[in-house]
């Protein structure tokens, strides 16, 4: 069978956009790596919120309607299915993937690329111990596991990291301490943008409230902290760092990293559309319209993947761009489209009037964008900062060439978490912009693919449903 569109990513923007699309007459091939519907925010949350939902709040329960979106008449959901390989195909795209041990190709005549955010790498030193996570992974076995992490310390910035500390709060075990990165410096260089965050004044409140909450439960919070590094033999065992002009230690059995979430740029980049760098944003961001479209035929997308926005945001630009795919396949009228985008660009301008405001007053941290020497950066090929810093002193000008001085970038993450890393010292060494450095070249596959799941390929869907399973 041939989708008139393939939609990768059953997060927010996908689930919005499937939905968009179907209920468009469109026949929809909904694909994402996770067992079950939701994305990042709302991982799991037909399930969890029955059990958990008054520790993950209410902005989680609001995914259980977009969820349930993908029972509209005309979408297949294709769960647990691992996207490796993007390709043009005659009259459209090809997709290969990965479900139940079996490889498999899936045929469409568009696609919507909707793979989110990934957070930002923070490399510092002792941030490969056993015992250290991002905070999103804490968050996650929150979500899909009831689990939460005995005698944390979160470290680093952002909205997020307020949010993971206020449903550990929530769930009774809250962390040691919040080890906060951002300045004061930070938040007076963000008031230039407060008339703005003003539109946004509910995100503003939910952070307050989440602030109140933390305090409320007794958790120390530093600000300013510099010279972070992480102690331990076997696994982390403390978090020493510099604040208020004092040094601090701060024994723990865990530690969450975050500073922010950046567009996860794989899918997008492995079929060749164009990214920039984005100051505010400190990250390449694909180059798309106000629907979405890329300059590659048939491709649109949406979501965090084209700059982060948050997930209402998400949902709203996976609307927008299933209207202009509506309109593309000709469902709709160009004046259809146009009128039902009115409201949502008026929603979508309040969803992002916070955002300049909490980028300039949550940067990430200056210590992890370009960290000292001895840090490894390259978990998977085990490369330190010190060693694409001598890439660069032998002439090495960008990350591509990186690659065959050291392999950075050639594990299995493909480049997914030192990527940016690389591109800020190569750029830094040679004083040249990030767009000037560019980044690593993407090419298939994106995910790990095994031998075995190759072998088993079969052209088509390939796909059974799996016993039990409703979607
Ligand atoms: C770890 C983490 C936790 C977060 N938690 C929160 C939170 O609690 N609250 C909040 O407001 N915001 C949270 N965010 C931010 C939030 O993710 C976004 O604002 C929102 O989810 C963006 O929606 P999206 O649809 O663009 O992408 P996502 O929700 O990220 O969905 C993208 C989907 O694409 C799938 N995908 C990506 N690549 C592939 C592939 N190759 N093959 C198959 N599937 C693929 C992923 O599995 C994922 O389900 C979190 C972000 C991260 C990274």
């Amino acid at each position: 069978m041939r989708y008139d569109l393939i939609v990768l990513g059953a997060g927010p923007a996908g689930l919005a956009a499937a939905r968009e699309a179907a209920e468009a007459g469109l026949s929809v091939a909904l694909l994402d790596e996770q067992p079950r519907a939701g994305g990042q925010i709302y991982r799991d949350v037909e399930r969890a919120a029955a059990r958990r939902g008054d520790i993950l709040g209410a902005d989680y329960m609001h995914g259980i309607d977009l969820v349930r979106g993908i029972d509209t008449a005309g979408i297949r959901h294709m769960a647990g299915t691992v996207v490796w390989a993007i390709e043009e195909a005659a009259e459209g795209i090809s997709v290969s993937c990965t479900r139940e041990g079996r490889a498999t190709q899936i045929h469409g005549a568009r696609l919507l690329i909707a793979t989110g955010a990934l957070e930002r790498p923070m490399p510092m030193p002792g941030w490969t111990l056993p015992g250290v996570m991002t905070a999103g992974a804490g968050q996650i076995l929150l979500k899909a596991s009831g689990m939460v992490a005995r005698r944390a310390v979160l470290v680093g910035s952002g909205p997020l990291l307020y949010l993971i500390a206020a449903q550990m709060v929530r769930a009774g075990v809250p962390p040691l301490a919040l080890v906060e990165t951002q300045t004061r410096e930070d938040f007076t260089g963000a008031l230039r943008h407060l008339p703005g965050a003003l539109r946004g004044w509910r995100y503003l409140l939910k952070g307050a409230r989440m602030l109140a909450e933390i305090r409320r439960a007794g958790v120390v919070r530093y600000r300013g902290a510099r010279e972070i590094a992480i102690e331990g033999g076997e696994a982390a065992e403390a978090v020493r760092f510099t604040a208020g002009g004092q040094a601090h230690r701060i024994a723990c059995g865990t530690v969450l990293l975050h500073h922010g979430v950046v567009p996860n740029t794989q899918a997008a980049r492995s079929i060749g559309i164009a990214h920039r760098w984005d100051r505010a944003q400190r990250a390449f961001l694909p180059q798309c319209d106000a629907w979405g479209a890329t300059e590659q035929p048939g491709i649109w997308m949406a979501g965090d993947g084209t700059g982060i926005g948050g997930a209402k945001q998400a949902e709203i630009a996976g609307r927008l761009a299933a209207l202009d795919i509506a309109c593309a396949a000709g469902k709709i009228t160009t004046g259809d489209r146009d009128l039902r985008a009115v409201p949502l660009r008026r929603a979508s301008r309040g969803e992002l009037a916070a955002r300049p405001f909490l980028d300039a007053a949550y940067p990430p941290y200056a210590g992890a964008l370009r960290p000292e020497d001895a840090v490894t950066i390259c978990r998977c090929e085990e490369i330190s900062a010190g060693d694409i810093r001598a890439y660069a002193r032998l002439g090495c000008l960008g990350p591509n060439q990186a690659k065959a001085f050291g392999r950075p970038g050639m594990g299995p993450c493909q480049g997914r978490y030192c990527g940016l890393t690389v591109t800020a010292l190569l750029a830094e060494a040679h004083g040249r912009s990030e767009d000037e450095t560019g980044y690593y070249r993407i090419r298939a596959p994106i995910k790990p693919v095994t031998l075995g799941e190759l072998a088993q390929m079969q052209e088509g869907e390939g796909f059974a449903p799996i016993q039990g399973e409703t979607h």
